[in-house]
């Protein structure tokens, strides 16, 4: 008899766990429709989990840009920034996030991931401290596991405690304290403005990832900390949530983009974005710019949904287009999932470990792509369900 394989046994067991967890992750090929809609396996669905929060993706000037960058320097980049790979468009795109946000100096990566990730890793030594949110994004978890400074996280959105791990600092280990401007999964906001305040009392840097702050908050999108009217010592934006594309940046001063430059791992053994990404993602930029109306509109539409929702319904307030609604267990908070998509509706279903035990959720996001009689009858299906599911038996 052949001996077990130990990876497939292993492998094996821990899919059936997840499976009868409800915690199995799947995906689903889908096919992008006009107007926040999806088909799936020849069915069409509303659309209310994409983050392209104000339709970007589907822009004509976006496309346009992608189009004609795609004429002058075709496909891929060809190879990683500091061999060949960091095109005149990269160095275009940079320099328009830097006048926008107001740094000076830019570094495109391929992904917030890897931003996220190469920065932590390359900027932070053995004895120093980083300081992260309890809720930050599994890439700056894990880059703060995987690195050599002591992590250590505060409860979410908690001055109190943050304050208590800065003053425990008594050997005054270089520290970096690090939040998300809109946090994804609950949508709220950090207390920027107060958060700054501590780490320049405490001679800590901030770091900020605002991948769902750009382009929805602050003025003419220009994010979280310009909402809160603060200028971090780092901050990362993303291309792949309101910009409509993909990639990311760390904006910062210029010496630290050149030391980033030596020691970001993810930037210097990577293949460059696609320059006509960078063209995309620069076009996005100028239309977001010049045209406030969506993300006014993301607001008019929110504020509908709400209205329209019961009240008993537990939709945790929220800051931005990302509305959580808190089901409880995983078994129920698919089973209301299941169940909108059964009446055309898709939002996807976010369990543990994306978000803490106990809170599993569906994650509602409103985009400029969509009309209020969606809305409106997103609210009239969540209602209906609400009252007939048996969801508090799950718990
Ligand atoms: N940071 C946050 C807060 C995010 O939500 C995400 C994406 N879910 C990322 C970083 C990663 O960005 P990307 O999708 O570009 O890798």
């Amino acid at each position: 008899m052949t001996p077990a394989d130990p990876f497939l046994s292993r492998i094996d067991a821990a899919l059936e766990q997840r499976a009868a967890s409800h915690l199995l992750r799947q995906r689903t090929s889908v096919r992008r429709l006009p107007k926040a809609r999806i088909e799936v396996d020849g069915k069409q669905y509303h659309h209310f989990c994409s983050n392209d929060y104000l339709g970007l993706a589907e822009h004509p000037q976006v496309l346009n840009a992608w189009q004609q960058g795609l004429v002058q320097h075709g496909g891929g980049s060809g190879a990683s920034p500091l061999v060949t790979g960091h095109h005149h468009a990269h160095a275009q795109l940079e320099s328009t996030l830097c006048q926008w946000l107001g740094f000076e100096q830019a570094l495109l990566f391929s992904s917030g991931f890897a931003a996220n990730q190469a920065v932590l890793l390359a900027l932070l030594d053995n004895g120093d401290l980083l300081l992260q949110d309890r809720l930050n994004h599994a890439s700056l978890q894990e880059a703060g596991s995987l690195g050599d400074a002591t992590m250590k996280r505060f409860r979410h959105n908690d001055l109190t405690h943050l304050e208590t791990l800065l003053r425990n600092n008594a050997d005054n280990a270089p520290t970096l304290v690090v939040t998300e401007g809109v946090f994804s999964m609950d949508g709220d906001c950090a207390p920027l403005a107060e958060i700054q305040h501590l780490c320049q009392a405490h001679n800590a840097w901030l770091m900020v990832d605002d991948a769902h702050g750009l382009g929805v908050l602050g003025r003419h999108g220009k994010g979280s900390c310009d909402a809160a009217g603060i200028q971090p010592d780092l901050l990362i934006v993303t291309f792949g949530k309101a910009l409509g594309g993909s990639g990311a940046a760390v904006l910062c001063k210029k010496p630290i983009a050149d030391y980033l430059l030596q020691r970001a791992r993810h930037l210097i053994y990577s293949t460059a974005l696609p320059p006509a990404q960078a063209d995309a993602v620069s076009a996005a930029i100028e239309v977001i710019k010049s045209d406030p109306k969506p993300y006014a509109y993301i607001s008019e539409l929110k504020a509908r949904f709400l209205a329209k929702l019961d009240n008993e319904i537990p939709v945790a307030a929220s800051d931005s287009p990302i509305l959580p609604l808190i089901v409880g267990s995983s078994e129920a908070a698919v089973m209301l999932s299941d169940k909108l998509k059964d009446a055309g509706f898709w939002v996807s279903a976010i369990r543990p470990p994306t978000v803490p035990k106990g809170s599993a959720r569906l994650r509602i996001t409103l985009s400029a792509s969509h009309s209020n009689t969606q809305v409106d009858a997103l609210a009239d299906a969540i209602n209906a369900l609400w009252h007939s599911l048996p969801l508090k038996e799950c718990q």
